[in-house]
């Protein structure tokens, strides 16, 4: 058995807020009771949104909070070669394809048919167009200049890797549980977006690989995406973490939590005067300690 890893991965595109210090303290939480290390990984891979100083704050926002990480602060950022390199050998495999669609278009092109993100279904439109080579060399594919991105081409996955695509949903304390992913109501989804050579889901499976990461602890939003995100490691080669996805503050503490303290970052709170022991506290942890 590998020993135990787990990461906590913000994206710095605003100040962090009690639902980030939840999430962090809960994955210190479960390193501590599985005797495993809390690694941070900074997911910045949105060159407009994320911002340097943004990355700083929040380094500085979970020390406040009395997170300690072991090993040094992984940025996406610096990791495109890395995302870049397993994207060509998705499209060596006929596993992506090329996609100049716009927003627009695709809301027009989807009808009522959604994700489980609630955003459009993407219809297909630019799947079986060439793959662009050299500028103009392909007619009919999308010309080389044109902004695109890359989608997965779902059909063509589930054939390469035809499943059942089981992992494990674990709970600290509880009992594991067997869970099966459905990754085709994602559809074609984005692996890389037009302005960065990865997208969120490509990401996060190569760096939870390169990582070691086993047992991954992230909010309710993100259950979904987990049955992508297996695919893609099964694609990839890649092991399977164990999962636990936490309910969102708003449920698990909520009348507990004023709407005020609910939206402010920690650093407005710490601002007026809040310290991390009333922070933890408030959340449900060990106000001295963290301990959940
Ligand atoms: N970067 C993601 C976020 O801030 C979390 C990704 C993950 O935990 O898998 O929502």
């Amino acid at each position: 058995m590998p020993s135990p890893r787990l990461r906590f991965a913000p994206s710095p595109n605003g100040r962090l807020h009690l639902g980030h210090a939840y999430s962090a303290l809960l994955n210190a939480g479960a390193a501590r009771a599985l005797h495993g290390d809390l690694l941070l990984r900074i997911e910045d891979i949105d060159p407009v949104r994320c911002r340097p100083e943004l990355a700083d704050a929040l380094v500085a926002d979970l020390a406040w909070l009395g997170l300690r990480f072991p090993e040094p602060v992984w940025r996406q950022s610096a990791r495109m070669s890395t995302y870049r390199a397993a994207l060509d050998g998705l499209r060596a495999r006929g596993l992506v394809y090329p996609c100049a669609c716009t927003r627009r278009e695709i809301l027009a092109a989807a009808g009522d048919a959604r994700d489980p993100d609630g955003a459009p279904l993407y219809p297909g439109t630019c799947r079986g167009r060439p793959v662009p080579q050299e500028p103009h060399a392909v007619p009919h594919a999308v010309p080389h200049d044109t902004p695109h991105a890359w989608r997965l081409d779902m059909a063509r996955a589930l054939d390469a890797c035809p499943g059942p695509h089981n992992y494990t949903a674990f709970s600290p304390g509880g009992p594991d549980i067997v869970r099966a992913a459905e990754p085709a109501r994602w559809g074609d989804a984005v692996l890389a977006r037009k302005d960065v050579p990865t997208s969120y889901h490509l990401a996060v499976v190569l760096d939870d690989a390169a990582q070691g990461i086993t047992h991954v602890v992230r909010g309710q939003d993100l259950e979904a995406a987990t049955d992508l995100h297996v695919l893609l490691q099964r694609l990839l080669g890649l092991p399977t973490p164990r999962y636990h996805h936490h309910g969102l503050i708003r449920d698990e503490a909520g009348d507990k939590l004023s709407k005020s303290l609910r939206s402010e970052s920690l650093a407005a709170l710490r601002e007026r005067g809040v310290s991390a022991a009333e922070v933890r506290a408030r959340l449900g942890f060990d106000p001295d300690e963290g301990r959940a």
